[in-house]
């Protein structure tokens, strides 16, 4: 594939433009979400191209925005579960619905605040503690690109590289996950047009797609990224993980309801690498019946270890004193509900994931 700019004008010898370009928008997509972007049909023909670049090495030029663009989707998956939340939060708060089954905590009112049900709260911790972990992930994704670009890390550059499809996909789809779960919050209301949380979940639904679809990224993980140098920037990651680990042993505090849960998680993901380099040689189909559970079992040991590393900051914080304590609380409080929560769902990808190909590939297509 080659990569080719279409002007709308063709440019005179002066610089100013000249005849239009027959390069036409054919139509405006009706799409089931982001009404505010006008996705469309252009038809060439017959129109006037340059080439970009080389023949033939447009993929690869065009990785250069698409790798952009796929961290820039990951951050709409989690843009788009962080205002979902911040609605859902505020209606928990403010929608009286049954009573505490402790006791009336509204006594005054008809009824307590959702708030007030273990059930919401799950779902409020859920998408807490997934959008301020997502946050850090994003942040530390940026900060490893700076160093890339600003010093030539070339280790930093190499982990953007393998991290790149993990953003994109367990970010947007998880990010979805958790706009749906905010939805869910308003009952019925959350179907209604009127209180804008069904706009969040068809405009959410895109980040999934676009920018090569979520299957495409576990496939691009699994069969390109892992094994890329040798495989030397999954085992710097690894490298980074035990180092924590390493780094901290002592800390009673952190230890069991942070470090040993980062410990377990990352020792299925280096379980399901091995699986993969055990069996993915002489049948590629076991690698890649796993690689979306690899993706997503890869998300969760990032946004762990993101998890473990903010509890570190907030102890620190605290101990030496702060003008602010309650934040940091909060932050070990939703760290640990991470770790305790979400976290545990390594192991169940690791089993799908050892489970093979077979149970995947051995009903034949016909008999579908
Ligand atoms: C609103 C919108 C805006 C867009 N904007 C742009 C744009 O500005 N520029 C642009 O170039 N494109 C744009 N696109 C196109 C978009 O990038 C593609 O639709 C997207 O990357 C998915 O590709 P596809 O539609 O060809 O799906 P396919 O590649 O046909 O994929 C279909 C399904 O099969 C899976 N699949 C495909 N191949 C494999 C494989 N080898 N192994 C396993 N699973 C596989 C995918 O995961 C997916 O679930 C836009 C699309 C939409 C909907």
């Amino acid at each position: 594939m080659s990569l080719f700019i279409v002007p709308k004008f063709l440019v005179k010898a002066d610089g100013t433009p000249g005849e239009r370009n027959p390069a036409t928008c054919g139509k405006i997509e009706e799409k089931m979400g982001i009404h505010g972007n006008s996705t469309c049909v252009m038809n060439y023909d017959g129109a006037k191209g340059w080439l970009l670049g080389e023949e033939h090495k447009g993929m690869r030029a065009m990785f250069t925005m698409m790798n952009e663009a796929r961290l820039g989707v990951g951050m709409q998956g989690l843009a788009q579960a962080e205002v979902a939340y911040q609605n859902a939060l505020i209606y928990a708060k403010d929608r009286l619905q049954g009573r505490a089954v402790t006791g009336a905590e509204n006594p005054s009112g008809p009824a307590d605040p959702l708030i007030v049900h273990p059930d919401i709260r799950r779902s409020l911790m859920d998408q807490k503690s997934f959008v301020e972990g997502a946050r850090a992930f994003i942040l530390w994704g940026a900060t490893l690109i700076d160093r890339a670009h600003r010093s030539g890390d070339a280790a930093a550059d190499g982990i953007v590289s393998l991290l790149t499809p993990v953003i994109k996909g367990f970010l947007t789809d998880r990010g979805f996950d958790m706009t749906i779960q905010a939805q869910q919050i308003y009952g019925g209301h959350g179907y209604i047009e009127e209180w804008g949380m069904s706009q969040f979940a068809r405009d959410a639904r895109i980040a999934m797609i676009y920018e090569g679809a979520n299957g495409v990224q576990a496939l691009d993980l699994v069969g390109r990224k892992l094994a890329q140098d040798g495989g030397k920037h999954v085992m710097a990651f690894f490298e980074m993980v035990r180092s924590f680990l390493k780094e901290n042993e002592g800390d009673e505090a952190l230890k069991a309801d942070f470090l040993d849960p980062l410990k377990a998680a990352s020792k299925d993901l280096q379980a399901a690498g091995m699986f993969f380099m055990q069996n993915g040689m002489k049948n590629p189909n076991a690698a890649l019946a796993g690689s979306y559970d690899f993706m997503h079992l890869f998300g969760h040991v990032c946004l762990g270890l993101m998890w473990a590393r903010s509890a570190k900051a907030a102890q620190a914080a605290l101990a030496a004193g702060t003008a602010d304590p309650g934040f940091y609380k909060a932050k070990l409080v939703t760290g640990r509900y991470y770790m305790a929560r979400h976290l545990p769902m390594t192991a169940t990808h690791l089993a799908r994931i050892q489970s093979g190909s077979d149970v995947v590939m051995s009903l034949p297509a016909e008999a579908f």
